[in-house]
């Protein structure tokens, strides 16, 4: 085999372009991409190693090595980890596999401006390919641990790549770039310089648990001639301690966001920082996040779960799903225990006994601090809620134990305001004399809810109705039923008589009751009609009070599923 030449797949050239081209101002973290996936291939290999002992690989000093050549306008960032085979060069280097490419690159294409094109970079796993922001050119040399034969990787970034055998590549895997010529004046720093190297690192990447090391300019050579001169010492440029093994105190707030970004594969900040300890028989730390985005893939079978678990600072393993219910899939960060195997799996701990009790506790701290942050910050709280309410009121079905912890977060459009949404405490202080119930009606979207006829009766009578519109909203509202004894009514279902309650007189209830029986029967002869006209659509015709200005209405029976959910159950095939 020799060199050949691929092209990369089109949704990978199209982001190769806009990192060239770059729409992203802080060019720096290019360097923090790298430093991030040579972390994980460090976590990879460790734990490669202690599931199976005979791998051929060496685990004795795992490190980063980032080295700088003035002269050639070079900067490597090596790692001896798990690596990559010929194969997998290509799979992980030369395609994107996240499912949401396409919807996120018409996005990018319609931002208007340069930092809402940043922002939504940021959400995606650009990682790699963020070196062609201030390379020209980029080569990566890599061989699996366990292998025998390297390949090396070269591209300019212009649509094609190559890969080709190497004999000689140590293991791990080594990124160097060909560095534009530096431009300040567009962010595009010096990267040989070693104080700078050492500036980014500090900031973006202390918190990485493996040595970060620095080769001071010339040792390489100096080596080379293997003559009397001793080269210098490596310098470690990271603290190497986890943050959450680290006392609360000491950590700022910007290590935990990069930690985060590390983890989250995220480019922005979190809304909010998480921290748990928990001592006594089963000890564990977390550190947990809520992102500010919901990404893409939030309702698609791909998603993936956000928490990793650590053994005692150990790599586990990404996306454990067994830490947290579904429907905080979106939560990130690490949960590192200290009384599991090094060996545990995910059907185990699917059964564990102490997991269980873990998982409530940190659902029950995600919960509390929402509530927290509505209490404190309306707009955080507003912010997590419109990216991720319509996954938290999935909890409402399924976490029957927290559902009055979630209903004490939730807010819902309502007809009280145009744009703000309300909480059912709210709503309930807001409650006319008389209303037992709270009404909402389900729909596509605000607008097609407000023209419903059903909503004329409730909108001239001031009565507040809240407007639905996610999916899940059909399915909670039936698996709650009521907030603090108010039952929860469709104002779509079944019979509502909203003068029952008016606090007018005994004879005006009269009246309107003698007034009412005179029409039905008035109509008798027609609704009979109409019924036997439209028999096979529907049950009954019958005459309404909840219409003021449209002719007729739909009306579901209380115990009839409403045409939104009936799709969705036929989409879920039921
Ligand atoms: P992400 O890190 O979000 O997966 P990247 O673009 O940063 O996306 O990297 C793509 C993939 O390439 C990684 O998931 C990993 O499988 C592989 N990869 C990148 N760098 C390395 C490395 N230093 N060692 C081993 N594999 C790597
Ligand atoms: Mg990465």
């Amino acid at each position: 085999m020799s060199t050949a030449t691929f092209e990369f797949q089109v949704e990978a050239r199209q982001l190769l372009q806009l990192m060239i081209h770059s729409v992203y101002s802080n060019k720096d973290v290019f360097l923090r991409e790298l430093v991030s996936n040579a972390s994980d291939a460090l976590d990879k290999l460790r734990l490669e190693k202690l599931r199976d002992d005979a791998l051929d690989a060496d685990v004795s000093d795992l490190h980063i090595e980032i080295d700088v050549d003035k002269d050639a306008r070079t900067l490597t960032v090596r790692d001896n980890g798990i690596g990559m085979s010929y194969d997998e060069v290509g799979q992980l280097i030369g395609t994107i596999a996240n499912s949401g490419t396409a919807t996120f690159l018409k996005e990018l294409q319609e931002a208007k401006d340069a930092a809402g094109a940043e922002g939504l970079i940021g959400q995606f796993g650009v990682g790699f390919y963020a070196g062609f922001m201030v390379a020209d050119e980029v080569t990566l040399v890599t061989r699996r641990a366990g292998e025998s034969r390297g390949t090396r990787w070269t591209s300019r970034g212009e649509g094609t790549y190559t890969l080709e055998p190497v004999d000689d590549a140590p293991q791990g895997t080594s990124v160097t770039l060909h560095l534009k010529p530096a431009d300040p004046a567009n962010q595009l720093h010096d990267y040989t310089s070693p104080w700078k190297i050492r500036e980014i690192i500090k900031r973006y990447s202390d918190f990485i648990t493996w040595p970060i090391r620095m080769v001071p300019e010339g040792a390489a050579a100096a080596d080379g001639t293997g003559d009397e001169e001793v080269p210098p010492a490596p310098e470690t440029l990271n603290s190497t301690k986890a943050l959450w093994a680290r006392p609360r105190d000491e950590v700022s707030e910007d290590e935990y966001h990069e930690l985060y970004k590390h983890i989250g594969h995220d480019w922005r900040d979190p809304l909010e920082t998480i921290r748990l300890q928990a001592e006594g028989t089963f000890e564990y730390q977390a550190l947990l996040f809520l992102p500010a985005h919901a990404p893409h893939d939030l309702f698609t079978r791909d998603v993936k779960r956000g928490v990793q678990l650590y053994v005692k600072r150990v790599f586990i393993m990404d996306d454990c799903e067994a830490l947290l219910p579904p429907y905080l899939r979106f939560v990130k960060g690490v949960v590192d225990a200290a009384d599991l195997s090094l060996n545990v799996s995910r059907e185990i701990l699917q059964q564990d006994r102490h997991i269980e009790m873990m998982r409530r506790r940190l659902t029950k701290k995600v919960l509390s601090t929402v509530k927290d942050m509505m209490a404190k910050d309306q707009d955080r709280y507003a912010t997590f809620w419109r990216e991720f309410g319509a996954v938290l009121k999935e909890g409402l079905v399924t976490d029957t134990e927290n559902s009055d912890a979630l209903l004490a977060i939730a807010s819902f459009a309502s007809t009280h305001h145009d744009t703000e949404p309300t909480t059912l405490k709210q709503y309930v202080e807001r409650m006319k004399d008389g209303q037992e119930d709270i009404y909402y009606l389900t729909g596509e979207s605000r607008q097609s809810i407000e023209n419903s006829p059903h909503m004329e009766a409730f909108r001239d009578r001031g009565i507040e109705v809240l407007l639905l519109t996610d999916a899940v909203d059909e399915v909670w509202v039936d698996a709650v039923g009521e907030y603090e004894g108010k039952k929860l009514r469709s104002v779509a279902k079944g019979r509502i008589d909203l003068d029952a309650g008016d606090d007018g007189t005994d004879d005006a209830e009269k009246e309107k009751k003698e007034k009412r029986e005179k029409q039905t029967e008035e109509f008798a002869g027609l609704l009979g009609w109409m019924t036997e006209q439209l028999d096979e659509d529907i049950k009954e015709v019958r005459l309404s009070s909840r219409l003021t200005a449209s002719p007729a209405c739909i009306v579901s029976d209380a115990n009839d599923l409403t045409p939104a959910l009936e799709n969705m159950y036929r989409a879920m095939g039921q």
